[in-house]
């Protein structure tokens, strides 16, 4: 095993038992072999098919796609394959980048075909589009040697609108290669706006007047949010439409519409999304309600809220999820039964300590492949209480958070014989003076220059699904603080709650699905308020852990309330829910 799980117990008859389950049974008519549902992101987050994403949405998409895959959902990921993936690994406490060459061939994939991307000035470039098909689902993905990595370059530089249009139009054509019609195309973010521009062009090359067209697209289009801030989002020129998109569309009135939407000469990716998606979510309720985003006649965007889940069999480790399975706290399609709330009533906390003890054997297991901060490799004894943090070290999710009061954190760990273990990717390209940079060197100075902290805190490098999956059933705490307001959902909760390791948080993203939140709250007016109320909290997980009635009840409450969002097939129900009425007229 390595670190990361696949059991696969699933005994679905048939898609039309999943359909028929949550009262679409219409589906099958609308959603065929020929007809998939397509699913484009620039970002997925699954090692074993050769793509390794940044974050959380890459981990959201490989997740979608492995759920439709064990409900038996004809369904098509569109994505880039990047030829270089970024590693992080650290000297002198130092972060550094490496980059790993890569494949499609080395995965599995089979070449279909190539596209020319059209560039104004230059030659065409050349993609390779290459397919592997998985169960009901396929992956589609194009690449060429000047691909260059995820993310790289400037957001609205040219690198970043040449991705977005190799995706778009390459991925469009790559649906055509196999001989596929989209049911409906779910836009992971703005990123992938064009593979519905490129839908828009073939309806309009085919004869249709370029308005029905729109209202056509329109109707099968669902734009995914998962970003707070329009303003972060990517925005390009005219000139830069001229040179990379305009010269792939072959409808002068689909041009001319396009144009027709820039004002001072710049067009933002949400923008084009909002106007050719009727269907737009945020990923959490909170994400929903505060996402601020407007169309281009100055109205507030209504985003219905579909929280992501997690694909149970990636994340949970095997016994647990078995054992759900076994009691019937989780049904065939991996959802919550009916009753699962009494069942949970009656789990034994004996049955779940050894669970927990299988989890550190395996979390060990994977960190004798790892690095610590100082280049070592380190375990974490099986009697110790072990808190984590494992996430992007980005601002909002402050890991700093914990070392705010050393002496504190000393006690913390000193009295309940505990051990810290964080994980997460820093931005690249970062040095003194950038802000982010500088908490981080502060914090790992503070842990490197103190003789205790230095055997108890590790900062594991590299981070990665298989490591994520790892500390989540290997730990007793989860530490979750990002600043209120800034995550719009997350998934790394997720992935802890549902391996009975025990969370701490404030009431941001899904966290927040629950009202109150059911979790150990991390709440304060202030930042110091909110660092006084962490350690409270790590206190009192602590006690928790140390007694089977405090701890079993904890597990039954976080649980209870999370394991309904936790859930990859409730994601799947509510995204199918709201792109297609339940009558056959849709
Ligand atoms: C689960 C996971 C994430 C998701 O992180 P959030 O901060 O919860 O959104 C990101 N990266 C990796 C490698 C993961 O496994």
């Amino acid at each position: 095993m390595s670190g990361k799980f696949s059991i696969n117990t699933q005994s679905i008859e048939d898609v039309a038992e999943f359909y028929a389950a949550i009262e679409r049974g219409n589906l099958r008519h609308k959603i065929s072999p020929e007809r998939p549902y397509v699913y484009v992101t620039m970002e997925v987050y699954d090692m074993k098919n050769g793509i390794r994403g940044a974050g959380g949405l890459g981990v959201l998409a490989a997740d979608t796609r492995r759920v439709a895959e064990q409900l038996e959902i004809p369904f098509v990921t569109l994505t880039p394959f990047y030829q270089e993936e970024r590693h992080q690994k650290m000297n002198t406490l130092i972060p550094y980048d490496t980059a790993v060459k890569k494949t499609p061939i080395d995965f599995g994939f089979n070449e279909i075909g190539e596209v020319f991307i059209k560039v104004s000035d230059a030659p065409d470039a050349v993609l390779n589009i290459y397919e592997k098909i998985l169960g009901s689902t396929r992956f589609l993905t194009m690449t060429e040697p000047e691909f260059g990595q995820l993310y790289s370059g400037d957001s609205s530089g040219d690198h970043r609108l040449y991705q977005m249009v190799s995706l778009g139009f390459g991925g469009y054509a790559a649906l055509k290669m196999s001989g596929l019609k989209p049911a409906v195309i779910q836009l992971n973010e703005t990123a992938t706006v064009f593979a519905t521009v490129a839908r828009l062009d073939e309806l309009c090359r085919n004869g249709m007047n370029i308005y029905e067209a729109i209202v056509y697209v329109r109707k099968h289009t669902l734009f995914t949010n998962h970003t707070l801030v329009q303003a972060a989002d990517s925005e390009f020129t005219i000139n830069q439409f001229n040179k990379f998109v305009f010269p792939n569309i072959t409808s002068p009135a689909l041009k001319h519409y396009i144009r027709g939407l820039f004002k001072n000469g710049c067009l933002r990716m949400s923008n084009l999304a909002i106007e050719l998606a009727e269907a737009k979510n945020g990923v959490s309720r909170l994400h929903a309600r505060i996402a601020e985003y407007y169309d281009l006649s100055g109205e507030r965007v209504d985003f219905k809220a579909v929280t992501n889940g997690i694909d149970m069999n990636t994340w949970i480790m095997p016994g647990i999820l078995e054992f759900y399975r076994n009691t019937e706290i989780i049904d065939k399609f991996d959802m919550p039964s009916n009753d699962y709330l009494e069942i949970l009533e009656k789990v034994e906390p004996d049955l779940l300590r050894e669970f927990k003890k299988m989890g550190r054997v395996i979390l060990n297991k994977e960190l004798e492949t790892r690095k610590n901060q100082y280049g070592t490799i380190i375990q974490i004894p099986d009697d110790a209480m072990l808190f984590e943090f494992k996430r992007r070290f980005v601002e909002y999710k402050r890991p700093w958070m914990p070392f705010e009061n050393i002496e504190e954190l000393k006690a913390i760990l000193r009295d309940n014989d505990a051990h810290y273990i964080m994980a997460g990717m820093m931005p690249g390209g970062m040095s003194t003076g950038d802000r982010t940079y500088d908490r981080i060197q502060e914090m790992l100075h503070a842990i490197a220059d103190d003789e205790f902290l230095r055997e108890r805190v590790h900062y594991i490098t590299d981070y990665d699904e298989n490591l994520s999956a790892a500390m989540s059933v290997g730990s007793d705490v989860s530490i979750n603080v990002p600043e209120v307001g800034w995550e719009a959902c997350g998934t790394s909760f997720m992935k802890d709650i549902a391996n009975l390791t025990l969370l701490i948080s404030t009431n941001d993203g899904g966290v927040a699905d629950i009202e109150p939140p059911a979790v150990l709250e991390v709440k304060g007016k202030t930042y110091d308020e909110e660092v006084a109320s962490l350690y409270d909290q790590m206190r009192l997980a602590a006690e928790m852990l140390r007694d089977d009635e405090k701890w079993i009840a904890e597990i039954r409450r976080q649980l209870g309330a999370y394991l309904p969002i936790i859930s990859g097939t409730r994601m799947m129900q509510d995204y199918l829910k709201f792109l297609f009425k339940p009558e056959n007229n849709n």
